[in-house]
């Protein structure tokens, strides 16, 4: 009991001190291979920072993860509020960590800034979850743009599989153009629906469907189990309306329930049936692929705008340019290449 007791005051201590520390890269990179959460934490941490010195940190940390081999699944989670997310990724995420799985969850919201937040902004949601030693749950990183939050969560999926958590959720709402970016990160993307009277198929963003590998309608359930049943179907068949996807998966309609735990162990073996699919016909890796480049070209494309803005004396240069334009001096298209040329003889 005594040396129960010491042990406990002594890695209290060891936490205390890891957090007064400013630990070194070394340090934290080797926290994240011993799968360390608070090290996981406050690495992604220093993603998050706006300070130079933790973003070099960061960037070193992550040159140091991405060459550790990691197996993972990637899976994307979306639906409007209130449809059963956190309820869902609760007994998912634990049917998961029971397979003997990690499981980490992270979010993307682009109103947290604004606002406490849709998701993941309580201690409340995912109790159970968050209490599994085999769980890291993260709420969603604030940015003043979406852009902003997809890097740092991007990056924030590196850490945690470098950490050993092999199935990665990230959760998002249909908010602005957050599904698009959290399906442009996964390898597998879920849209969580409810069965309504008979206006299943509207009020659904134009694209959601075709970027869906698979829609749950959940809480199907007690009175609702029958209506669930006829959305199924509704859906199955909107689903075909739309042209193959090129790595040849059909996508999936299902039901459960999150608070029975109805169907969700089914969802899971329709996942891992698309993993197998997509490794065997190496659409897995090509997607991985295809997002790290786009991911990169879109880098480049953001840091060239931040370039500019930063340069007092092209915004000048560009001021001129308006001036001109807004009065009908110079055609919008020339100002422009001459702005650019403009700089290019700066920049030289
Ligand atoms: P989120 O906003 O999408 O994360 O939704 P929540 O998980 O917070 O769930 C919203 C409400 O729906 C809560 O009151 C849940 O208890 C309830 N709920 C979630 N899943 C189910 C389900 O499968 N069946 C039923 N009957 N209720 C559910």
């Amino acid at each position: 009991m005594l040396i129960k007791k010491t042990i406990l005051i002594a890695s209290i201590s060891k936490i205390k001190q890891l957090r007064k520390q400013d630990m070194s890269t070394a340090t934290l990179v080797e926290g994240i291979f011993e799968g360390n959460k608070a090290i996981l934490a406050r690495a992604i941490t220093l993603l998050e920072s706006s300070k130079p010195e933790h973003f070099e940190k960061a960037n070193a940390i992550i040159e140091k993860c991405l060459v550790k081999p990691v197996k993972s699944i990637r899976i994307g989670i979306t639906g409007v509020p209130g449809v059963g997310k956190s309820s869902f990724i609760e007994v998912f995420g634990k049917t998961l960590t029971d397979l003997g799985k990690k499981v980490a969850v992270l979010a993307v919201d682009p109103t947290s800034t604004l606002s406490k937040g849709s998701i993941l902004g309580d201690k409340t949601r995912m109790e159970t979850l968050a209490k599994d030693p085999n769980a890291f749950i993260r709420p969603s990183p604030s940015g003043e743009s979406l852009g902003g939050v997809a890097r740092k969560t991007r990056e924030s999926i590196i850490f945690c599989e470098a950490a050993g958590y092999d199935v990665i959720l990230v959760e998002t709402v249909g908010v602005g153009q957050s599904e698009t970016v959290v399906h442009s990160m996964v390898d597998f993307f879920l849209l969580l629906k409810l069965s309504g009277a008979g206006d299943e198929l509207q009020g659904i963003k134009r694209g959601i469907m075709e970027m869906a590998d698979a829609i749950a309608i959940n809480k199907a359930d007690g009175d609702n189990l029958k209506r669930a049943k006829l959305a199924e179907t509704e859906f199955a068949r909107a689903l075909h309306l739309y042209p193959p996807k090129e790595n040849g998966w059909t996508p999936k309609v299902l039901s459960c329930s999150a608070t029975e735990n109805n169907g969700i162990i089914e969802i899971w073996k329709m996942i891992q049936d698309f993993i197998a699919q997509n490794l065997e016909n190496g659409h897995f890796e090509k997607n991985r692929e295809i997002q790290n480049k786009n991911w990169f070209l879109q880098a480049v494309d953001e840091q060239i705008k931040q370039l500019f803005h930063q340069k007092k004396s092209f915004k000048t240069m560009q001021q001129k340019m308006l001036t001109a334009v807004g009065q009908n001096k110079i055609s919008p298209f020339y100002a422009a290449k001459t702005l650019l040329d403009n700089i290019a003889k700066e920049l030289k």
